[in-house]
């Protein structure tokens, strides 16, 4: 991108001293908030005997119980808002990928403090009032297409609010009206590269220049994938529904991880078998306490997703810390035969090895033996081979998969378009065993 860029710079930029401090500051009246206010934190903080005059700053954090999802599940629906009903203007939901849906509320505020972070994203990746920018992202319940679209509207983008799906209509929008920005799932931006390609569009003629990118995890491989299919830069956005929305962290134009708005968002890592604080560089699960929240405001909440945090600086000259992409929570973590995998490991051996980033993973137990067996799909050209090839393609597949993992899996190559396409999160692993149990 061009000349460097912030939405807002003086918070951005601020040397680490004067953040930290403002997190303490921000801190000490959060517990207070929580504690007057939500009976069941306020229950959590006493069984372990500390009181909002403990906390001095984020040098007491560590003093604070832990919130994990299956509090918010038990407090379903509203058991953690923290402010009169009548001050929440709206509510959000996760996408149930690992359980039960857990309910967030917003008030006005807390709405554009989150629509601030995604139009500091937005920014980050070049975003101006002359972009054009197709939100892409599920609307409703799902927080991003209303995070993207309202961070959008903040920058002054002309806003496209297509949601996920009708791939036909969305390309047809983004020719006609000249998108220069595209925001959705790292899936579906594979997907719809894809359809331009097989519609002879080619990346040169498309005329968008960036995408941000989340909601799922994603690989480097993939990352580079879908810049050559777009012809892009390809940026990652992360975040969660508990703790506001896409924006928690986005990249900037160094790609080299997702600064942490961490005037909104206190982040730790932790040990996630101990609940240990780690140093910054060591990898662990990743907690957050919000710092500005009024209705939801979840101290010390536990992700499950598993990164490291970095301080080192950033030419792009933001001083917010910055996470590396998180390859899967702690939960899609899968053990077979006792190894411990994770399916971008697998996503990755297969972007290596010049396969299509369109593939299934299943998992199921035969005989008391864990078999895993990778569904990867050809493309055209791949699949002209004669069955010979393909017998020998699957076993050097196989053992590339090996390589990475210890294990040995099953490989099928399968014909192009045979796996079901996600417009939203892609759903790569069934784990029969479940089943069973
Ligand atoms: P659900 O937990 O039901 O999927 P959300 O829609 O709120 O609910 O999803 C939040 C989760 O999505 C995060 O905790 C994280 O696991 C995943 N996620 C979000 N953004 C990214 C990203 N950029 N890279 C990897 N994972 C991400
Ligand atoms: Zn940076």
């Amino acid at each position: 991108m061009s000349e460097k860029r912030y939405y807002q710079p003086e918070i951005e930029t601020m040397p680490t001293e004067q953040i930290k401090a403002l997190q303490s500051e921000k801190l000490i009246k959060q517990v207070k908030h929580v504690y007057d206010n939500v009976p069941y934190y306020r229950g959590l903080m006493d069984k372990k005997g500390v009181k909002p005059e403990d906390i001095h700053g984020i040098e007491d954090l560590y003093k604070l119980p832990f919130l994990t999802k299956d509090d918010l599940r038990d407090q379903y629906p509203d058991g953690l808002v923290a402010v009169p009903k009548s001050e929440c203007v709206r509510i959000q939901s996760t996408s149930g990928t690992t359980g039960r849906r857990v309910v967030a509320f917003y008030t006005q505020k807390d709405i554009d403090l989150w629509e601030e972070c995604c139009a500091r994203a937005i920014v980050a990746v070049g975003g101006t009032n002359e972009d054009v920018c197709q939100v892409a992202y599920g609307y409703g319940l799902f927080t991003g297409g209303p995070g993207l679209n309202g961070g959008s509207h903040k920058v002054g983008c002309l806003t496209l609010p297509m949601s996920s799906g009708n791939t036909d209509r969305q390309i047809q929008f983004m020719t006609d009206l000249g998108a220069t920005i595209l925001c959705c799932t790292p899936s579906y931006a594979a997907y719809l590269g894809e359809s331009l390609k097989e519609k002879g569009i080619s990346p040169e003629q498309n005329t968008l220049k960036a995408g941000i990118f989340g909601a799922e995890p994603w690989t480097e491989e993939m990352r580079r994938d879908i810049e050559k299919l777009l012809g892009i830069k390809a940026y990652d956005i992360y975040g969660l529904t508990e703790i506001s929305g896409p924006g928690v962290s986005f990249e900037c134009e160094e790609q080299n991880g997702m600064h942490i708005n961490e005037d909104h968002f206190l982040a730790e890592t932790i040990d996630p078998d101990t609940g240990e604080v780690l140093p910054e560089g060591s990898k662990g699960e990743l907690v957050f306490t919000c710092l500005d929240k009024e209705a939801f405001p979840l101290l010390r909440y536990r992700t499950r997703d598993i990164c490291v945090l970095k301080r080192d600086k950033c030419s792009c000259g933001r001083t917010h810390v910055r996470m590396c992409k998180p390859m899967g929570r702690s939960d899609d973590m899968l053990i077979i035969r006792g190894v411990n995998v994770f399916p971008s490991q697998i996503e990755t051996v297969l972007l290596n090895e010049g396969y299509s980033p369109n593939y299934k993973i299943e998992v199921d137990r035969v005989n008391n033996t864990d078999t895993l067996d990778v569904y990867v799909e050809l493309t055209e050209g791949q699949f002209s081979d004669t069955v010979k090839a393909i017998t020998s393609a699957e076993k050097s597949l196989a053992n590339a998969i090996k390589t990475m993992l210890g294990i040995n899996p099953a490989v099928h190559l399968v014909p192009p378009k045979s796996i079901a396409r996600s417009e939203g999160k892609a759903v790569r692993v069934t784990d029969k065993r479940k089943l069973h149990d």
